[in-house]
């Protein structure tokens, strides 16, 4: 079919429009208040990156058309979830590398030390915002945070989806029930929202007058578990992101369809730290892939934006996302009519802690994620669908999933381990299968299994003890 160039020009013209505003569907109110004298402030929370920020777009759109100062805040919390100090580590050099990127726009980044429930007094009377805009999270504790600011404030407060591709509140508004139920919502509304990004402009002279942020003071406000050490196969920020992008897009991507679920190859992006703490965003990560019109690209995207998207809709939806609670019915129903059934092995918390099971596969898997940060995709599966079969019961063996995904994986904390450890162990978003001891209807997965689709001797050798 021809296009006229007039069609041409008005299709150039709706391109330009997308990529240069904020789509207004991103950006939700959380309170009634109205815009007052003072600075515009974006409180970062979950993407923590200057680059591809909608968020923080936004919040500059704001400040030039105000004619306001704009500011960058983050709260450090002392402790979130069981985040240790690899984590922190993570996230505390990605936000120097924030600071630094900041400073050359001109736009002035602020340090609390402190959670946001704590700090929003003192920030709110130090600054007296005129507008605040933060980013979006389906988290609770991260919902509750918001909240309670947009409370405290008293001047607009808007929070601006930069996470997803197509919004969470606009991609349904109720917890679907599967991929296949909310895959053709996204799918078609992704012409509008996977687009590319503008640029930050250069901030002019401000009124603010911030001292250089001390890390080594924000280091000793933690307190975490120390013994949980950095790890160097991975480094943070948004540099290395983009480096890993790259790398991932000329090298492995054609790859990614016949190798992903071998967890002896390299096959998998790695992106999942970095999505993680918002060191990179997902709509730029589908946006080259789509643009690179990399062939094979489309296992890689389902995961990219449907699976991880569906995590979100889960978690935003779902306020029992991390407990038995949130399972679908006839998962609890079956998993509660086999919650006497005998255990051939049952493991302590401490035990799986240590990799000290019968199942040599299964330690390998732990001790991934102990020494690495990052425990193989398809590894994930079979380690959490384990913990169910040798844990006194579902609700137990949730517990110990979460906890360890927590406090090792460097992505642990997120909606998609919350999601993962549920489709797992609860049968979220799967089917009910033929019914088994312990797991009923829940999808069963075994050593034997695994045998069949990789090298397991090798998988183990590289990743015990
Ligand atoms: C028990 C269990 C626990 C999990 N815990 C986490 C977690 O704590 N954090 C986390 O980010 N992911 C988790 N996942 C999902 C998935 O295993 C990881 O996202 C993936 O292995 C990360 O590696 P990658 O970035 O190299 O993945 P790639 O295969 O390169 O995928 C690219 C991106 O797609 C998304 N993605 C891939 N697989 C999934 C999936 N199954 N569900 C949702 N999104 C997906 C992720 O954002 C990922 O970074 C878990 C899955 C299970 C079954």
């Amino acid at each position: 079919m021809k296009i006229s160039n007039k069609e041409k020009i008005k299709k150039q013209d709706t391109e330009k429009k997308k990529t240069n505003s904020v789509n207004e569907k991103r950006i939700h109110s959380l309170n009634k208040e109205n815009f007052k004298e003072g600075p515009v402030f974006y409180w970062m929370s979950r993407d923590q990156r200057v680059d591809d920020n909608w968020a923080l777009i936004y919040a500059q759109q704001l400040a030039i058309s105000e004619k306001k100062d704009l500011a960058v805040v983050f709260f450090l919390s002392p402790f979130f979830a069981d985040a240790s100090f690899r984590q922190y580590d993570f996230m505390i050099k990605g936000l120097k590398e924030v600071e630094s990127k900041l400073k050359e726009l001109n736009i002035p980044f602020f340090l609390f030390l402190g959670s946001p429930i704590e700090k929003a007094n003192f920030f709110l009377n130090k600054f007296s915002p005129g507008i605040i805009v933060s980013d979006f999270d389906p988290l609770k504790i991260k919902r509750e945070w918001r909240e309670e600011m947009a409370k405290k404030a008293k001047c607009s407060f808007f929070e601006v989806d930069a996470h997803n591709i197509v919004p969470c509140r606009e991609a349904s508004s109720k917890k679907e029930y599967a991929a296949y139920t909310i895959r053709p919502k996204i799918t078609k509304m992704l012409p509008e929202f996977l687009t590319d990004f503008p640029k930050l402009k250069k901030q002019r002279k401000n009124n603010f007058q911030n001292e250089k942020i001390d890390w080594e003071k924000a280091y000793k406000s933690l307190s975490v578990d120390f013994s949980v050490t950095p790890v160097k196969w991975i480094k943070p920020g948004e540099t290395e992101a983009k480096k890993i992008l790259s790398n991932f897009l000329n090298k492995k991507i054609k790859n990614y369809s016949k190798e992903r679920n071998d967890p002896n190859k390299e096959a998998q992006s790695n992106l999942s730290p970095y999505l993680h703490f918002g060191q990179i965003s997902a709509q730029r990560v589908a946006f080259l892939v789509k643009r690179k019109k990399k062939e094979n690209c489309k296992d890689f995207l389902e995961e990219l934006i449907i699976r991880k998207e569906l995590s979100d809709n889960y978690c935003f939806y779902n306020d029992h996302y991390d407990s038995f609670d949130g399972f679908p019915r006839w998962a609890k129903d079956s998993l509660t009519k086999h919650k006497k059934d005998k255990r051939e092995y049952l493991y302590s918390g401490k035990e799986f802690e240590n990799g000290e099971t019968h199942d040599e596969l299964w330690n390998a898997a732990q001790m991934e994620m102990v020494k690495k940060g990052k425990m193989h995709g398809y590894m994930r599966m079979y380690w959490a669908k384990k913990i169910l079969e040798w844990s006194k019961s579902p609700k137990e063996a949730i517990k110990t999933a979460i906890y360890l995904n927590d406090k090792y994986e460097l992505d642990g904390r997120d909606s998609r381990g919350y999601t993962g450890i549920a489709w797992s162990i609860g049968g979220v978003h799967d089917r009910a299968w033929g019914e088994r001891l312990i797991f009923g209807k829940v999808r069963y997965m075994s050593y034997n299994g695994s045998k069949g689709k990789f090298n397991v001797e090798k998988y183990i050798k590289e990743n015990k003890h």
